[in-house]
C-alpha cells in the first residue's frame, strides 16, 4: 500500500491519548521524536516494542548481533526462524515492529556503535535508550550523550536483578558520576556467568520505556530522580537517591573529557552470553559478500542472505560477515584466535 492510500488512523492511541498525562499534545510530541535504542537485546525488544506501538515519529535499531536460539527465551521479538536464518536482530526487530506499526519510521543498523559512527547512528536523537550488554558501549553512550546534550536511560539486567536511571541533561549525575570506571574484566557478573530470567528484562525493559514516554511526551517533572535497584527473586526494590551525586570532578560531566569518543584501533571482543567474538576494523570497509561466498564455498558450507554471509570453517568454528567487513567467529573465546581466523580468511 503506498503512503498515500493509507487509511488514517486516529483511534489507534485513544488509550494512551485518553491517558490524561500524556493526552493528544503529548501523543502529538511523542509522534515528532527521534529515538535511538542501542542494543535490540532482551531490554532492547521491550524498549523498542513500546515506543513502536506508542507511536513516536523515528526509531533506530542498533544492534551489531544475530539472533541465535539461545535468545529466545527472553528475546520477546524473535522467533525460531529469525534464529535459523541467523537474521541480524536490528533487521529482524524492525520487520516485526513495522507490522506492528507502520506509521512509525523504523531504521535498523545492524551496526557495532563506535566512536566512528557514533555520530551517524545517534546524531539528531531526542533521547537514546540504553540496551547494551557491554560496559564499553554502556561508557560510550554516556560520553556522547553528554557531550552532545541528549538525555539517555540506562538500563542493565543479570540474574533476576537490575538497576535503571535517566540521565538527563544539566540536572543530576551521569553514569561516570556514580560509576566513574568499567569493573575490570572479569570482576562483574554478566548474562554468560549469571545467567539472566526473563521477567525481569520485561520490568526493567518496561521502566525504560515509561521514562522515555514521559520525557518525550514533555512530562519531565513527572521522571523518577534515582537509581532503581531492584531483585525480582528477593523481591527487593530499592530506589537510591541521586540528587547530590552530580560530581564537580567527573571525567564525563564535570571536566567534560570524553576518552570513549576517541578513535580506535581494530577491535576483538568477547560478546556476553556464548562462545562468540566480534571482529571489527577500526575503518569499516565494503566486503563483497557474494564475491567472497563464491571464494569460500570452495572450502565449507556458506550461506548467503541480503544482510549477511554464514561460513562454517569447520565443525567448531564458523563465521559471519557483515558488509560492512565486521564478523563474529561462533565457536571461540579467545580474541587473539579469532583475529587469526579473521586474518586467515580475509588476509
Ligand atoms: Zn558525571
Amino acid at each position: 500500500m503506498s503512503e498515500g492510500s493509507r487509511p488514517a488512523l486516529p483511534d489507534r492511541y485513544i488509550r494512551q491519548t485518553r491517558f490524561a498525562p500524556i493526552g493528544p499534545d503529548g501523543q502529538q510530541r511523542l509522534g515528532g521524536s527521534v529515538v535511538a535504542v542501542v542494543g535490540v537485546g532482551a531490554l532492547g525488544c521491550v524498549i523498542a516494542s513500546h515506543l513502536a506501538r506508542g507511536g513516536v515519529g523515528e526509531l533506530r535499531l542498533i544492534d551489531r548481533d544475530i539472533v541465535e536460539l539461545s535468545n529466545l527465551q527472553r528475546q520477546l521479538l524473535y522467533d525460531e526462524d529469525d534464529a535459523a536464518s541467523s537474521l541480524p536482530k536490528a533487521e529482524a526487530a524492525a520487520a516485526k515492529l513495522r507490522r506492528a506499526n507502520s506509521s512509525v519510521s523504523i531504521r535498523a543498523y545492524a551496526a557495532d556503535l563506535h566512536a566512528g559512527n557514533a555520530d551517524e547512528l545517534l546524531g539528531g536523537t531526542d533521547l537514546i535508550l540504553d540496551g547494551t550488554d557491554n560496559f564499553h558501549t554502556r561508557y560510550l553512550l554516556n560520553d556522547y550523550a553528554v557531550r552532545a546534550g541528549i538525555p539517555w536511560i540506562y538500563g542493565g539486567a543479570v540474574g533476576a536483578g537490575g538497576m535503571t536511571m535517566s540521565v538527563l541533561p544539566d540536572a543530576g549525575p551521569c553514569y561516570r558520576c556514580l560509576f566513574p570506571e568499567p569493573p575490570a574484566s572479569g570482576l562483574a557478573d554478566t548474562c554468560e556467568t549469571a545467567g539472566v530470567v526473563s521477567p525481569l528484562v520485561d520490568v526493567i525493559g518496561s521502566l525504560q520505556a515509561m521514562e522515555a514516554i514521559k520525557w518525550l511526551s514533555g512530562r519531565r517533572e513527572e521522571m523518577r530522580g534515582d537509581l532503581l535497584q531492584l531483585d525480582l527473586w528477593r523481591n527487593s526494590w530499592m530506589p537510591l537517591g541521586v540528587a547530590g551525586a552530580r560530581r564537580s570532578d567527573c571525567e564525563c560531566c564535570g571536566r567534560r573529557e570524553f576518552p570513549f569518543l576517541e578513535p580506535e584501533e581494530d577491535m576483538a571482543a568477547a560478546l556476553c552470553g556464548r562462545a562468540t567474538v566480534q571482529i571489527r576494523p577500526a575503518r569499516s570497509r565494503p566486503l563483497d559478500l557474494p564475491a567472497l561466498a563464491e571464494r569460500l564455498a570452495m572450502a565449507g558450507e556458506v550461506r548467503l542472505t541480503p544482510y549477511s554471509l554464514r561460513y562454517e570453517r569447520d565443525e567448531r568454528i564458523s563465521v559471519v560477515f557483515f558488509p560492512d567487513s565486521r564478523a563474529l567467529i561462533q565457536g571461540l573465546e579467545d580474541p587473539i584466535k579469532a583475529k587469526a581466523v579473521y586474518a586467515d580468511i580475509l588476509g
